[in-house]
């Protein structure tokens, strides 16, 4: 098919009719300025819980043909969801926090759903089949340097793509397709002496400009990590339970970010953006299903949040954690959050926690669980 077929303009109107708000396109060529970067991080072990992705898979990644052999060009497409900034209710109950993206339906689903009509309907403007491969968040093909070449956004510091009027608040997806299109140009942009997100991670991650850490990072640690989260990190992670925005928060583009309304990324209750604490501790398979089925909060497991819930009562400070991740300890039927709820009841230590960490010592036969309580016992009576 030839480029003369469609127009760049074509596909833009289409791309904004279906909620695609912002495309760019660019070449099928590849990545090959990228390669050494991302081999670089592989092979610092930067990539935490990826031990598939080897420096061959990176490779491999730069290269669109190797996704689409008849590739040609690719649109990239971004759906902003920036919804203004928002504050947990003031009801009594201990809250937690969900990163933005995973407030409404899960964004694969959207994303492809929407790039799939986006073909469609190029198809019928072209009156031909299209060879197209719609891809979200797949780690054979960086989403962020197709929408940097594309001319969608720029490369911020944090490592996120920064698209003009949105900051990094939207979902990247891409079409590969077997025909050539004109390509726009990378934005001229940067981040210039700004440092702000390096300074603000509350771990470290970004641990230098455009490079983060997934082993330090609060998005890996609350949903991709599926054991114990490192001690020395819990004090660090404040309320979040699944994911983090605080790189994007205190990115001044944000400060810019149109305000959206997409459907799709709207919250189906209070609890898909600041969840109760006590229910995340105690809820069970089919309540964790009910509230969260559909949204990307599932992929952290019931064991996760209940884990992640653990750790953010601990850094709530706040004694009314304490009957909670005392209920946690003895009851749980989950060892990841029983072993969770015996350290974080340290940042709490009144004698009722002493008390419990004691009994829960003679009654644990759970090694992991033994292990937390017994460090937890070290940590009070010294
Ligand atoms: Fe770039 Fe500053 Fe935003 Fe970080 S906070 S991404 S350095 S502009």
């Amino acid at each position: 098919m030839s480029a003369g077929v469609l127009s760049r303009s074509t596909i833009a109107r289409r791309s904004r009719e279906i909620g695609l708000a912002v495309v760019g396109v660019t070449t099928a060529e590849p990545f090959a300025d990228l390669e050494p970067y991302v081999v670089d991080h592989v092979e610092r072990g930067h990539m935490a819980g990826m031990r598939w992705f080897t420096a061959e898979r990176a490779r491999q990644s730069m290269n669109p043909v190797v996704l689409h052999p008849g590739a040609r060009s690719i649109i990239s497409v971004a759906v902003p969801f920036w919804s203004g900034i928002v504050s947990p209710p003031d009801d009594g109950l201990l809250r937690g926090r969900i990163a933005r993206y995973a407030w409404g339906r899960d964004y694969h689903v959207t994303l492809k759903q929407r790039m799939r009509r986006l073909v469609a309907l190029l198809e019928a403007e072209s009156g031909r089949s299209i060879e197209a491969r719609v891809l979200v968040d797949t780690a054979r093909a960086s989403d962020r340097a197709i929408a940097a070449r594309a001319g969608v956004g720029w490369h911020g510091k944090n490592t996120m793509i920064i698209i003009p009027g949105h900051s990094s608040w939207a979902m990247l997806g891409e079409i590969i397709v077997d025909f050539r299109l004109p390509a726009d140009p990378p934005l001229a942009k940067d981040c210039g002496r700004c440092a702000i997100c390096i300074a603000r991670c509350p771990t470290g991650a970004i641990v230098e400009p455009y490079r983060v850490d997934s082993n330090l990072c609060v998005s890996y640690l609350t949903i991709e990590e599926r054991g114990p989260i490192p001690h020395e990190l819990r004090s660090r992670m404040g309320t979040y339970v699944f994911g983090c925005d605080i790189c994007q928060d205190v990115c001044p583009y944000t400060a810019a970010a149109k305000v959206t309304d997409d459907p799709d990324f709207r919250p189906r209750s209070i609890d898909n953006v600041f969840p109760s604490l006590g229910f995340l501790a105690t809820m069970t398979e089919e309540q964790f299903r009910e509230a969260y089925s559909g949204t990307p909060v599932t992929r952290a497991k019931r064991s996760g949040m209940a884990r992640n819930a653990a750790v953010a009562l601990g850094n709530t400070g706040d004694p009314r954690a304490e009957p909670i991740l005392i209920g946690m300890l003895l009851a749980h039927d989950l060892p990841l959050a029983r072993g969770h709820a015996a350290a974080a009841l340290t940042q709490l230590a009144g004698d009722e926690a002493r008390r419990t960490l004691r009994a829960a010592w003679r009654a644990e036969r759970d090694e992991y669980v033994r292990s937390e309580i017994h460090r937890a016992l070290t940590a009070v009576s010294v």
